[in-house]
């Protein structure tokens, strides 16, 4: 089977766009009318795709592109339903997070990826390749980075068996998990440290599934400034893409559209106003995100 470059973006007023090198192939016209300029256009592309995945190939060929560099490039899901994510999820993250300050007490002993569940963040922190992580000024917090392979769901999923997880993904995108950590002191905080506006940079666009045929095998990197901080493999996560889906699954029914952030390798670390922070992910994509002062 022939297989296609398709890398889906979301651009300028909600325009959905095919990635074509250096271009982008407006594709906005294969939603109803009443989805054109709307935020969740994609998360209606994404539910239609089985229908109008060979028109937008074919749109892909045909359509007159526009220079990347000349338009806008949003979250390519900006407003998903759901934003869940794995905690803790490769043993070498679980392993600094033990003897961080930040978690006071430490980790159990026996942190298995049996006892692992999902949280959400608040969907309202997805910001895209264009924006800028936006630190709050609250004294005697530390803002880290956190660079996660996300995954988009494609079909509904509800129960999903772990054989068939799989085909109720759309794609993936580079997401960035950024966490305020603190001390004892403000620990009531927690439940609220990953969900301020900003703190989930998701893009640069969503890679269709089928070009990755592992998401479970890929190289995942995050430099600030020029410093690479985070190195490592998917394969090292503990709970594959498919088993976070199936147990995510039993629990909640995943949309088209909802991101699932798959978790983060070690070398987390500080991030602050006037950085600038790169994530690559193989296959996937990269982008680079500035860091600045929240100004409210
Ligand atoms: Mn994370």
């Amino acid at each position: 089977m022939m297989t296609h470059q398709m890398k889906i973006a979301v651009f300028d007023d909600y325009r959905l766009g095919v990635i074509n090198g250096l271009h982008v192939c407006d594709i906005s016209g294969l939603v109803e009318d009443r989805w054109r300029g709307h935020p969740l256009a994609i998360n209606r592309l994404i539910e239609c795709w089985g229908e109008v995945r060979d028109q937008a190939v074919r749109l892909a060929r045909t359509a007159k592109p526009k220079r990347l560099d000349e338009v806008r490039l949003l979250p390519p899901v900006p407003q998903p339903r759901q934003l869940l994510a794995a905690p803790l999820n490769y043993h070498q993250h679980i392993t600094e997070m033990g003897s961080s300050p930040h978690v006071p007490g430490g980790l159990p002993a026996e942190q298995t990826s049996r006892e692992m569940g999902f949280f959400v963040k608040a969907s309202g922190s997805i910001c895209g390749p264009s924006d800028a992580i936006e630190l709050p000024s609250w004294q005697g917090r530390v803002f880290h980075h956190e660079c996660e392979l996300g995954v988009v769901i494609g079909r509904t999923a509800r129960a999903t068996t772990r054989p068939h997880a799989r085909e109720h993904v759309f794609g993936y995108t580079c997401l960035i998990d950024v966490t305020m950590r603190m001390n004892q002191e403000f620990q009531e905080e927690r439940p609220m440290r990953k969900s301020f506006e900003t703190f989930t940079p998701i893009g640069p666009w969503i890679v269709t599934a089928d070009e990755v045929p592992d998401p479970n095998g890929l190289s995942i990197r995050l430099w600030v400034n020029d410093e690479l901080r985070q190195d490592d493999s998917t394969a090292r996560m503990i709970v594959g893409v498919d088993e976070l889906i199936q147990r995510a699954s039993a629990v909640v029914t995943l949309h088209p559209g909802d991101v699932y952030a798959t978790g983060t390798p070690a070398g987390v670390g500080p991030i602050g106003p006037g950085d600038r922070v790169r994530i690559w992910i193989e296959r996937v994509g990269e982008f680079t995100i500035p860091v600045r002062q929240r100004d409210w």
